[in-house]
């Protein structure tokens, strides 16, 4: 495992880090001894957020007295300056620490969320005040809107920025990580998976590992997932034409209309499943029809409840036309229904 400057904020972090959303469908025991096997293996980057159940609370429980050799990120929602503050003071007592290296704002995609966190009583005021008092130790912000993004590396206000990267979404390499750098910011890339829609690991880290200073979090729910993404940074990267042709064309079968299982969409009134409709597709493929028709019943039969309210388009950052989408999903199980 390499260490790298994480931009100038002064932070060296392992060349992969730890998305930690995984973890909240372990038990408290079986969390513990997947993050400790990532320690172990040399990771020391361990990217988590508020939001994320009780995430924060397995780190602390993992890391007791190995507190100094790890670099620990959360983020907040809360876009007022209370919120943020309660949420930040959170955090320490979860993870049984009293510092957090980085500390992000969460998902700024929005123009509205903006002004509130730079506005009178923002969250932005409660995080330079938790700076000040040593509580936190870098500002970064995360995204999933590319133009937001660009426009917040630009603000100076954050030493890093996180955004979902992966060879399907690789349109930050033109301009925002671009950006970035000009800053020296820290660049994070969340999402190296694509949000589960690529199973194929070792391509994946192949692309990501052409940009040596843009750091992934993979997310980690197994020690075995550990140890094959270790091992793969113990090789040579090397990019082949048949390892390019691949990529493709996973690109012209997911196209631009994929869902990155983000599930901001969530939840639906109506009780639809709107995440794995979303990616019955994919399961499909993976599958074949008939076989994918009886494994996601419930969640397609729950599509049927769509009223087309739209509210769930409104929620998605990917702007995507989901009951659009669902419609077709539900013809597509429809047909694989009566193949059976
Ligand atoms: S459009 Fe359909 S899936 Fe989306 S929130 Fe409305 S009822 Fe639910
Ligand atoms: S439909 Fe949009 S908001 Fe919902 S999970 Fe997919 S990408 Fe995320």
């Amino acid at each position: 495992m390499r260490y790298v400057k994480l931009g100038k904020t002064g932070l060296e972090v392992s060349e992969v880090g730890f998305g930690c959303i995984p973890i909240i469908r372990l038990s408290t025991a079986e969390a513990v001894t997947v993050l400790r096997r990532a320690y172990d293996r040399g990771i020391t980057l361990f990217d988590t957020a508020n939001m994320y159940l009780d995430s924060e609370e397995k780190i602390g429980q993992a890391f007791e007295g190995l507190r100094s050799r790890l670099i620990l990120a959360s983020k907040t929602l809360k876009r007022n300056l209370a919120g943020a503050e309660a949420d930040i003071d959170l955090s320490l007592r979860r993870m049984r620490t009293d510092y957090i290296d980085l500390f992000q704002i969460h998902q700024l995609s929005l123009e509205s969320d903006y002004q509130a966190i730079t506005g009178p009583d923002g969250a932005l005021e409660a995080i330079f005040r938790a700076k000040q008092a040593g509580k936190i130790r870098r500002i970064g912000v995360t995204s999933h809107g590319i133009e937001m993004a660009i426009k917040l590396v630009k603000t100076g206000l954050f030493s890093t920025v996180q955004f979902p990267f992966n060879f399907i979404e690789s349109a930050p390499a033109e301009e925002l990580h671009p950006a970035a750098r000009q800053e020296e910011m820290g660049i994070l890339a969340m999402k190296p998976f694509g949000g589960g829609a690529l199973d194929n690991g070792e391509l994946c880290f192949k692309f990501l590992r052409q940009f040596p200073d843009v750091i992934p979090l993979p997310g980690f729910d197994a020690v075995e997932q550990v140890d094959q993404i270790v091992a793969v940074y113990e090789t040579e990267n090397a990019v082949f034409p048949e390892d390019l042709a691949a990529m493709e064309s996973f690109r012209t079968e997911l196209g631009q209309h994929f869902c990155r299982r983000c599930e901001y969409c969530q939840p639906c009134e109506q009780g639809v499943m709107i995440t794995p409709a979303m990616n019955y597709p994919i399961i499909a493929h993976r599958m074949s029809g008939p076989k994918a028709a009886g494994f996601a019943a419930k969640t397609m039969e729950s599509v049927r409840n769509c009223t087309e309210c739209g509210e769930c388009m409104e929620r998605c950052p990917y702007n995507l036309p989901i009951p659009e989408m669902l419609k077709k999903h539900l013809a597509l199980y429809d047909e694989h229904i009566a193949g059976t």
